[in-house]
C-alpha cells in the first residue's frame, strides 16, 4: 500500500485492472477468430458493456469521474461502449462463419486506444488531485499557495486593497484527542474545516496548512474590515459546536494570528509574522486574534 488514501489506492487498482482487462481484448479476440471458440456468453450480450467489471464499477463512481473531468468521463462511457459492440460484432461474424468487416477492427482497435489513453489520464489526475487536497478535511494542501499569495498580492497592488496572511489554530486540540480518541479528533478537524468555509467569501482559498493549524488569504479594504472578518470567523466557530455523540457536542474555540502582507513581501515572511501573532494570541489566553506589527 502506498502514503494515499485508501480510497484512492481502490480506485487507482480499479482503473490498472480495467486497462489490462481491455487490453487482453486483442488476445481473446483472436483466440476467437482461430479457435472459433465463444469469448463468453456476456461478451455477446448487448449490454456487454455495462455486464463487465470495470462498467458496472465506471457507472457506480461516475460521479467521482465527473468530478474529475466530465468531457472526459463522458468519452470514457462512450468509447467503453463502442469497443463492446465492435467486440460483439467481430465475435457474432467469426462464430457464424462470417468473414469480419475491417472497419469493425477499426473501431475496435481504435476504442481501446482511447480507452486505454483516458483511463491513464485519469489515473494522473487522481494522483496529482491526491496529494493536492486534504483527504480528511478537502481542503488544499499548502501546494499552491505560493501562487494564489502571489496572484493576491498583485491584485492588492492594483486594486489598492489589503492581503492579509491569517493563521488558524484550535485552541487546546490536542485534549480532545486524548481524551475522545483520534477518530473524534478527526472529525472535530473536519467540521473546523468546514465551519471556517462557511464564514469565508468564496474567492478567499483556505488551505490546511498541517495538523490542527489552517491559512487563509483574507482580501480586505481596510484594517478595520480585516478584524470585523477575523471577528465574525471567531465567533462562528465558537456558536458552531461539534456533535460528536447522540448527546454530547464539544464547544471549540480558535486562536488567530493576522499579518498585513506587504506589496513586496515574500509569502514566509508574512507567514513567520503571521505565526509570531498566533502565538502571542495563545499566550495571552486564546480565543482571539492579533495583528502583527508590519
Ligand atoms: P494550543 O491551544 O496551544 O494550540 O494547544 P493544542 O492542544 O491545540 O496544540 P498542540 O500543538 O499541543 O496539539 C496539536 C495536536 O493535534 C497534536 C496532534 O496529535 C494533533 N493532530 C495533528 N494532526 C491531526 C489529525 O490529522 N488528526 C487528529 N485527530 N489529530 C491531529
Ligand atoms: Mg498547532
Ligand atoms: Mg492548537
Amino acid at each position: 500500500m502506498s502514503d494515499l488514501p485508501a480510497e484512492t489506492d481502490f480506485f487507482i487498482a480499479e482503473l490498472d485492472a480495467a486497462v489490462e482487462a481491455h487490453m487482453n481484448w486483442t488476445r481473446r479476440i483472436v483466440r476467437c477468430a482461430v479457435l472459433r471458440s465463444t469469448p463468453g456468453e456476456d461478451v455477446l450480450d448487448p449490454l456487454a458493456h455495462t455486464l463487465c467489471h470495470f462498467g458496472a464499477w465506471f457507472m457506480e463512481n461516475r460521479a467521482q469521474f465527473n468530478a474529475l473531468e466530465p468531457e472526459a468521463a463522458q468519452r470514457v462511457e462512450a468509447v467503453h461502449q463502442a469497443m463492446h459492440d465492435a467486440i460483439r460484432t467481430i465475435c457474432s461474424d467469426v462464430l457464424a462463419g462470417r468473414t469480419g468487416r475491417s472497419e469493425d477492427l477499426d473501431e475496435f482497435e481504435a476504442s481501446q486506444a482511447e480507452l486505454i489513453s483516458l483511463l491513464a489520464s485519469f489515473k494522473t489526475l487522481i494522483l496529482s488531485n491526491a496529494v493536492r487536497i486534504d483527504p480528511l478535511t478537502g481542503l488544499p494542501l499548502r501546494y499552491n499557495v505560493e501562487n494564489d499569495f502571489a496572484l493576491y498580492q498583485k491584485e492588492a497592488r492594483r486594486n489598492r486593497s489589503l492581503l492579509y496572511v491569517v493563521m488558524i489554530d484550535v485552541d487546546h486540540f490536542k485534549p480532545i484527542n486524548d481524551t475522545y480518541g483520534h477518530q473524534v479528533g478527526d472529525l472535530v478537524l473536519r467540521h473546523v474545516a468546514n465551519t471556517l468555509k462557511q464564514g469565508l467569501r468564496g474567492d478567499e482559498p483556505l488551505y490546511r496548512f498541517g495538523g490542527e493549524e489552517f491559512l487563509w488569504l483574507l482580501k480586505c479594504k481596510s484594517a478595520e474590515e480585516a478584524r470585523k472578518s477575523a471577528r465574525r470567523i471567531l465567533a462562528s466557530v465558537g456558536t458552531t459546536p461539534v456533535p460528536i455523540d447522540d448527546d454530547e457536542t464539544l464547544r471549540l474555540t480558535i486562536t488567530m494570528g493576522l499579518a498585513l502582507a506587504g506589496e513586496r513581501e515574500d509569502l514566509s515572511s508574512a507567514i513567520k509574522r503571521a505565526d509570531m501573532a498566533l502565538y502571542e494570541g495563545k499566550q495571552s489566553g486564546r480565543n482571539r486574534y492579533v495583528i502583527a506589527e508590519p
